[in-house]
């Protein structure tokens, strides 16, 4: 078991209550696990067999992506954080337990780098100021590291000598990025990418697969976790050399890319364009040439598929939080393939879309995996087979 838990009690980060990322501060793992098996027996009683979580070694420090939002005090301390729940206060933040540690350290230097460079922190309030938050990504695997400086303006003083700074402080970076996001808005990044050191990007790899993964792309948060994620899927799926296959809502094309190596063909579809660029140069990547992506609604892409009395075998969905379409459903119903396995990080959805899915398909397995320990957040893995 993880080191804060030796002593047979989980030990309550001081900010938890502020913070509110976290909803199962100081419960025991072990008892966490307990709970989102209840929840997710709640929520789809009667619909299928349930198998026992899947928990992580180590629910400390797992997440590859750690994001700060930077304030100032009204006394000219710099601060960097969270948003304090439902509100637009920043609660400071030097180390979280379920954090990357490398990240909240880098995070920690930039904030003192801020000063001596003398560039503002961003006020919402006022639209003024450059700095508004700092992204980090990580490869667990090839300990890559992305630093992305979201600022206001494209104009960043002296951005050559803040990097060189940065480095010489943890040249473990691999890549720095700014990223412009000139609009009052909540959403963190903007659209425009401008590289101020290295490629740009950085690699993972996950069950025996390279990925490049972009500032804006999708990459699950916690790598390890995943490759249990993916192998459960495979392994529901049991995917054979005359499989065709879809790769639903694919991201930068994890899943499908996995699923290549042993069936026939996989066509991945995927909205966001700078995901699916990335989908296409891992394909290459990993030297696969029967995998193909489409940049798209999934629910458009499967529309096409159905009125174009195209069959698939197997279809892989792994919506966002808000599920899939109704378009999406109705056109799985016509293409009619023998399996779906639906992976979702939000089973309340899921089990809406599962609903509309039943009439036709038998749900043969429901497995939960515990990708976020510490927060109530649950990932299931479900199985569905064609009723003949
Ligand atoms: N399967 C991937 C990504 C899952 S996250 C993985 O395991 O890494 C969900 C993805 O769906 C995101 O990449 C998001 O950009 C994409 N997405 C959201 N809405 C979509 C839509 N309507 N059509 C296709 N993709 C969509």
């Amino acid at each position: 078991m993880a080191r804060q838990e030796k002593a047979g009690q989980a030990q309550v980060c001081p900010l938890a209550k502020k913070c509110g990322g976290c909803d199962y501060q100081g419960i025991a793992y072990e008892e966490q696990l307990k709970k989102k098996e209840q929840t997710v027996k709640k929520l789809m009683k009667g619909m299928g067999e349930i198998l026992p979580i899947i928990g992580a070694e180590d629910p400390y420090c797992y997440r590859n992506k750690v994001h700060a939002v930077f304030s100032r005090r009204r006394n000219g301390e710099i601060v960097s954080g969270i948003y304090q729940e439902g509100t637009h206060k920043v609660v400071p933040v030097e180390t979280c337990q379920i954090e990357d540690q490398k990240a909240d350290a880098i995070i920690g230097t930039i904030r003192g780098l801020l000063k001596s460079f003398k560039i503002k922190v961003y006020d919402e309030d006022t639209d003024y100021g450059l700095l508004r938050h700092v992204l980090i990504r990580t490869g667990a695997k090839t300990g890559q590291i992305m630093v992305v400086l979201v600022t206001r303006s494209p104009i960043f003083p002296s951005k050559n000598n803040f990097v060189k700074a940065l480095r010489a402080v943890h040249p473990e970076i691999s890549t720095v990025v700014l990223n412009v996001n000139e609009r009052k808005t909540s959403m963190v990044l903007g659209a425009r990418n401008i590289t101020l050191y290295g490629k740009g990007y950085i690699e993972d790899e996950l069950c025996g697969c390279r990925f490049r993964i972009s500032p804006t792309s999708f990459y699950q948060i916690n790598p390890a976790q995943t490759e249990k994620l993916y192998k459960t899927a495979m392994m529901l799926a049991r995917l054979n050399k005359r499989n065709v296959v879809v790769d639903a809502y694919c991201g930068i094309g994890t899943i499908g890319m996995v699923a290549a190596k042993t069936v026939k063909e996989v066509i991945g579809v995927e909205l966001n364009g700078e995901a699916v660029r990335d989908a296409k140069v891992n394909a290459h990547l990993n030297n696969m040439n029967n995998i193909r992506f489409v940049e798209g609604d999934a629910g458009v892409f499967l529309e096409g598929m159905a009125d174009r009395e195209e069959t698939v075998d197997v279809v892989f969905m792994d919506p966002p939080r808000s599920g899939s379409s109704e378009a999406f459903l109705q056109s799985l119903l016509v293409i009619r393939p023998k399996k779906i396995v639906y992976i979702s990080c939000e089973p309340q959805t899921q089990a809406r879309d599962l609903q509309a899915l039943k009439k036709d398909y038998k749900i043969e397995a429901i497995q939960p995996v515990d990708m976020f320990p510490m927060t109530e957040k649950i990932e299931t893995v479900v199985l569905l087979t064609r009723k003949e």
